[in-house]
């Protein structure tokens, strides 16, 4: 069965970097500057991105002691570019912006944080989820390389692939570029002022181990990150940093939050979400079904990450960026599976890929 096409035209179903299927966003609301006014002291600020996922959103909460920023952008001449304009229209400077406050250490909502803090004359604090140390380093140190190379291999990639998404990894990497100076790190449970308004720090996993959300209970106004997006759903990948069972953390910490009351949730990327519980039981749904077709594809003899992952996503159209979230979407979805008894892993040799088996369905 030929399954390599297999849903890849709905875009409900991309995984917010590999966007092969989604087309560049064509706003007609957008202005030159990029901006939409979410409330008098809410301003939206679309930044470009080099990716087929070619907007991220960012966030300028005004206040009473300055404006905080959530998320920046990566840092490239046409980013710096729309964020001079937005100031521009917003009539600010560096200097009115007293806080930066990041969803999660990706590099599209990091990558600038260095460069705006070098933009005031003196260097605005920079908050940040305690629990992204970890997905931190992974853009600060280049010593994490060959861990990334054999995680690869492990999937069953074969050398010459491996080598051009390091290529693309060192490209991002050096988007990211300054790194930001002194940070002070965020628990979840807090209570923290962004612009004007108190808003709830909630810890939601899944896209990132220590993703923070922002919810602020009067006005039900959640300031969502990644973790939960229109026309696209977040990507979801076991990583070799990443702690076990991303996609199980995802789903319990998705159940969790459609219990809150969200008049508007303010993504990082897409529209804003006004059908929060709706949008969430969508991104469970698809997950679930994701896994069955995980499940199909090893028991139709798919055996490594490359081979399933071939199954689920069209792979030759990806670009190498692209590649390494399909298999870590991919391996994502087997961890889940094998934690459950769905899969087996079979043991290998060293330098060989992983393998992977369907369980025997346990008799009750
Ligand atoms: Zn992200």
């Amino acid at each position: 069965m030929h399954w390599r096409a297999y849903k890849i035209l709905d875009e409900s179903v991309a995984i917010n970097l590999p966007l092969l299927k989604c087309a560049p966003d064509k706003d007609p609301s957008m202005s030159d500057t990029g901006i939409t006014q979410i409330a008098d002291d809410i301003a939206q600020v679309r930044i470009p991105l080099p990716y087929a996922l070619n907007i991220v959103n960012c966030y300028l909460l005004r206040g009473a002691e300055g404006w905080t920023l959530v998320d920046t952008g990566l840092n490239t001449a046409a980013a710096r570019a729309q964020w001079r304009s937005a100031l521009n229209a917003l009539d600010i400077t560096p200097d009115a912006i007293e806080k930066i406050v990041l969803t999660h250490m990706h590099p599209d909502h990091f990558g600038m944080a260095g460069w705006w803090q070098r933009q005031a004359a003196t260097p605005m604090p920079l908050f940040l989820p305690e629990r992204e140390r970890r997905q931190m380093q992974v853009f600060y140190r280049r010593d994490n390389t060959p861990l990334y190379h054999q995680w690869m291999l492990e999937c069953g990639m074969d050398e010459e692939s491996v080598d051009n998404i390091e290529n693309a990894l060192y490209s991002t990497r050096d988007l990211t570029q300054p790194h930001p100076l002194a940070q002070r790190f965020l628990r979840a449970g807090e209570t923290v002022r962004l612009g004007a308004r108190d808003f709830q720090t909630i810890h939601a996993p899944g896209h990132s181990d220590g993703q923070m959300i922002f919810y602020e209970v009067d006005d039900r106004l959640m300031l969502c990150g990644d973790h939960v997006l229109m026309r696209i759903t977040p990507n979801i990948g076991s990583w070799p940093h990443t702690e076990p069972d991303p996609l199980g953390r995802f789903m319990e910490s998705l159940e969790a939050l459609s219990a809150l009351d969200v008049r508007l949730a303010l993504p990082g990327h897409k529209q804003l979400i006004s059908d929060w519980r709706g949008r969430i039981q969508e991104l469970i749904a698809h997950h679930q079904q994701r896994l069955e077709e995980t499940r199909a594809a090893v028991s139709s003899g798919a055996r490594t990450v490359l081979e399933v992952a071939t199954q689920l996503f069209d792979m030759e159209r990806l670009t190498a960026h692209e590649w390494r979230f399909a298999l870590a979407e991919t391996l994502a979805h087997l961890n889940y599976l094998h934690a459950r008894g769905g899969v087996t892993r079979i043991p290998v040799e060293d330098d060989e890929a992983t393998r992977w088996i369907a369980a025997e369905v346990p008799r009750r």
